[in-house]
């Protein structure tokens, strides 16, 4: 996900500049090892975010590198028009074998947006399949970010994006996400959530449930909503409803799947909710090669492939190369039992963000699952006010973060609407001792900050 409004194709220039701020440059990469980058001036910095939720294992793992190697001497690319790979077929394995017995096939992909549109085209060949054919709407949540192609665009709830490319394609209706931080007046975190489970009821109601294909959503949010969890009751309330209406259920596991949120799903948090689908990216292979992948179970892709066969594909899609390496990611997130480092230090963090935010006037709220958090900002505590604009706060604290060499990834929704956040994901390798670094350097970064809106 591009990480803020001011992302910029820069004039004249020959490559694209993602985020200047009033930085006028950004730093050049060296090199990188663990969670740690250094620039082409030697300076170094701890990786807070891993990068855009992607380096879970950190960098320069030996085994993965190696992996990597063999597989390249090996052959990296062979149409698959006419060869199967064994990489293919071990990665699709031991992604199915980790997530558990509601899934019996990976569909191999080269990005999260790659996967969206996988999954809802999956969706919209078993409807097909079934001779539901009226079936084409798919329901997403409002914020909500699932990818950069037009089709997982369309599901995605920014209404930046929808006033620019709604010529081009079919915006699907949006419900709202279960924000706990601002509630209505008087309303229980949990009622909110249900509320928002039963305009999910409505809409497709409205729309006429014969019409809906699915209903994809993060169950963990990922930058679009900050490290959103919600209560218990709205997974199952959200299960039940899709299931009553024939709606396919789809997890966005982009940001949340591969361990990050100490289960090798985060659906795996709340059994009840058992997704149809689920999608993966980032994290599978951790930033060593694009990969991404579509979960199903067997009752989605049989009556596709009894009726000729899913009508997809891209040429990178489940290359001997990307597939060995994500191979060895995975057998190092095992290895290393990552799943369990993302739950102990993640509480560890979350608990010593928590004291940050009670010394800091600027930090209303700390939220997030295992080594997925975010840390959200507002003027002051009582009011849950933005801090005013021309601060351009979330944008000037990762350049704060970038000078104290601390790695951060923020987001402000469209017109600060759901507020604006700075995500803590650092890869999953994170030490005690590397944990009490970054927590030194976000302190740190948040004070500059405050002395600088106090100036
Ligand atoms: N879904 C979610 C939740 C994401 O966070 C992202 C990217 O940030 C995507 C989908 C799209 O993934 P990609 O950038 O690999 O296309």
């Amino acid at each position: 996900m591009s990480s803020t409004s001011e992302t910029a194709l820069k004039p004249g220039s020959p490559i694209q500049v993602f985020y200047s701020g009033n930085r006028g440059h950004l730093p050049t990469i060296d090199r990188a090892k663990g969670v740690y980058l250094w620039d082409t001036t030697g300076k170094k910095y701890l990786d807070a975010s891993s990068g855009p939720v992607i380096t879970n294992i950190g960098h320069g793992n030996e085994r993965v590198l190696q992996a990597m190697n063999e597989q390249a001497a090996k052959v990296c690319y062979a149409s698959r028009a006419v060869f199967e790979n064994q990489p293919n077929r071990n990665l699709a394995k031991k992604l199915v074998g980790l997530a558990g017995p509601s899934f019996d096939q990976a569909f191999l992909v080269g990005s999260g947006s790659e996967a969206t549109e996988a999954a809802i085209k999956l969706a919209r060949q078993y409807a097909v399949a079934k001779g539901e054919v009226q079936r084409t709407i798919v329901l997403a949540r409002n914020p909500s970010y699932h990818g950069a192609t037009l089709g997982a665009a369309a599901v995605t709830g920014d209404p930046q994006s929808d006033a620019v490319f709604e010529p081009v394609m079919r915006i699907m209706p949006k419900v709202p996400a279960p924000f706990s931080y601002r509630l209505p007046e008087g309303v229980s975190v949990e009622e909110h959530a249900l509320d928002c489970a039963k305009q999910l009821d409505q809409q497709i109601t409205e729309t006429g449930a014969e019409n809906v294909l699915a209903f994809i959503m993060e169950p963990v949010g990922g930058l679009a909503t900050g490290g959103l969890v919600a209560p218990d009751c709205y997974y199952k309330a959200i299960r039940d409803i899709c299931t009553k209406h024939g709606v396919l259920l789809i997890f966005d596991e982009v940001m949340s799947g591969a361990g990050r949120t100490g289960t090798f799903l985060s659906a795996e948090h709340w059994p009840d909710a058992r997704p149809d689908m689920v999608t993966l990216a980032k994290g599978v292979a951790a930033g060593y090669t694009p990969l991404a992948a579509v979960l199903t179970p067997n009752y989605i892709v049989e009556p596709i492939v009894a009726s000729g066969g899913f009508l997809h594909g891209h040429t990178y899609s489940a290359n001997p190369l990307s597939c060995a390496v994500a191979v060895a990611v995975v057998d190092e997130m095992l290895r290393m039992d990552l799943m369990s480092n993302a739950r102990d230090v993640g509480a560890y963090l979350m608990e010593g963000l928590r004291k940050i935010a009670d010394q800091s006037a600027i930090i209303g709220d700390v939220r997030g699952k295992g080594m997925l958090m975010a840390v959200e900002l507002v003027a002051d505590k009582a009011s849950k006010a933005l801090i005013p604009a021309e601060h351009r706060a979330v944008y000037r604290l990762l350049e704060i973060g970038i000078d104290n060499g601390l790695l951060l990834y923020t987001r402000k929704t469209a017109g600060g609407k759901f507020g604006e956040w700075v995500m803590v994901t650092p890869p999953l390798t994170l030490t005690h001792e590397e944990a009490d670094e970054l927590l030194h350097l976000f302190a740190k970064s948040i004070s500059d900050f405050e002395r600088e809106l106090a100036d």
